[in-house]
């Protein structure tokens, strides 16, 4: 459940733009608050607003190991571009410059929930173990499951408030951003692919479909695990 001092700022935390409501997260939650980047669009846009602001807000992105090269490239520019780091998390199934596990190893092809749970879900949990909060680039139109995130609520399956500070932006807004402040992001959005996730489970998205439709086409499967908790909305009962 949401901290009652977070409940009653509901509304006002609702309205605030992305930079004022970074600012009031990284005091409230200060020590205990990470900035998931899915090195997405949208997570390129907090990275420019959390350096911008010098904001005490860590960044972290989960390295499943099998990541287009053009996002790897991505990761170190932005890095270099703002002088910070943005921490790799990895399953332990995953070690550093070792063999992956056979236990995963294309897991993705037998079973793709499995693997986001080892690859992703595993990491991100102990990355927010001992926190309070956690930062997402999602948006509101990004897909059906994503339709009702709120700026703030509380994020039930990984027990935290969990703070979206882009829930209202249009894609069109997104890339409105980048262009002005010519934030780095990833090439692979100029060539059909409006998100990006893991390589073998990409592909582009044709003109008129939703956004998320590239990632595993053919299957059922829409979410990675990562956002399609229940929350309880900023100002709202559970
Ligand atoms: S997106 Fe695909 S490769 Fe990446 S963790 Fe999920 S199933 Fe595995």
């Amino acid at each position: 459940m949401l901290p009652p001092d977070v409940a009653a700022r509901g509304d006002e935390l609702t309205r605030m733009d992305p930079g004022a409501l970074l600012a009031w997260a990284a005091e409230r939650f200060s020590g205990g608050i990470v900035c998931l980047s899915a090195l997405g669009a949208e997570d390129c846009v907090l990275v420019d607003v959390i350096a911008r602001g010098t904001l005490p807000i860590p960044i972290v992105t989960i390295d499943t190991a099998v990541l287009f090269r053009e996002t790897y490239a991505l990761w170190s520019r932005l890095e270099r571009r703002y002088g910070i780091e943005i921490a790799g998390i990895r399953s332990d199934l995953i070690p550093d410059g070792g063999p992956t596990d056979p236990s995963i190893d294309r897991l993705w092809e037998r079973d793709p929930d499995a693997c986001c749970r080892e690859r992703k879900i595993v990491p991100l949990r102990r990355e927010l173990g001992g926190r309070q909060a956690w930062i997402t680039g999602i948006r509101r139109e990004q897909s059906e499951a994503r339709r009702h995130a709120q700026p703030v609520e509380w994020d039930a399956a990984f027990g935290l408030v969990k703070v979206n500070p882009l829930v209202t932006w249009t894609a069109a807004d997104v890339r409105a951003y980048l262009t002005a402040h010519d934030v780095p992001y990833n090439p692979l959005h100029d060539r059909g692919y409006p998100s990006i996730g893991c390589e073998p489970c990409t592909s582009p998205a044709a003109e008129g479909e939703d956004g998320r439709a590239g990632r595993w086409r053919g299957r059922e499967k829409s979410e990675c695990g990562l956002h399609v908790a229940p929350a309880t909305l900023v100002g709202r009962e559970p």
